[in-house]
């Protein structure tokens, strides 16, 4: 069967298929049945001479079954992650209602236009299902404001990506550093 598994109408050729061969007793066919797949018709090297159902089989490519959608490549996303602090507690932006990581915490992602100093946090990459970031992060040194939240803060009230822990971790390391 060339169609493809994963839709219906090869779903529905498979099980038109297994209905007309259904025998008894149902128990040991299934288990039969999964034995050839898990041991002899294995889909990356199937093991044809060794088959006690091969003189019935009519694949001639059996490598290439079953017929599965390619899977996509991830997408890239290069990010430069900007961690504000005023030198004890950290500044976090909530995501928005919708789409990846809705709601939850993160850093900066835009230079400010002012800062005392900057300091990297290294680079990181978290990689999702359908996308990778690529991230590369500073610590930047700002007078206080709105939205900063101490470590202690950010780690028991606020949902923050593990995507981004790596740097809160860098970063919490430097300002105990600081406060010692
Ligand atoms: S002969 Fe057919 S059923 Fe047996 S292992 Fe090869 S492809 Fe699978």
């Amino acid at each position: 069967i060339h169609l493809d598994v994963t839709k219906a109408a090869g779903k529905r050729k498979i099980s038109e298929l297994v209905e007309e061969s259904l025998c008894d007793p149902i128990e040991y066919y299934n288990q039969a049945l999964m034995e050839l797949g898990a041991l002899i018709c294995t889909p990356k090297s199937p093991k044809c001479d060794l088959c006690p159902v091969g003189r019935y089989c009519r694949t001639t490519d059996p490598e290439s079954l079953p017929v599965k959608p390619k899977k996509k490549e991830r997408k890239i996303v290069r990010k430069k992650i900007y961690v504000l602090t005023d030198g004890s507690r950290i500044h976090m932006v909530k995501r928005g209602p919708d789409g990846l990581l809705a709601n939850m915490y993160e850093f900066d992602e835009t230079l400010p236009a002012e800062y005392e100093r900057m300091e990297s946090l290294g680079q990181y990459t978290h990689i999702f299902s359908h996308v990778e970031w690529h991230m590369d992060a500073q610590m930047l040194y700002v007078k206080e404001g709105d939205n900063f939240y101490t470590i202690d803060q950010i780690e028991n009230e606020l949902a923050v990506p593990s995507a981004f822990m790596p740097f809160f971790e860098e970063a919490r390391e430097k300002l105990e550093k600081e406060i010692e």
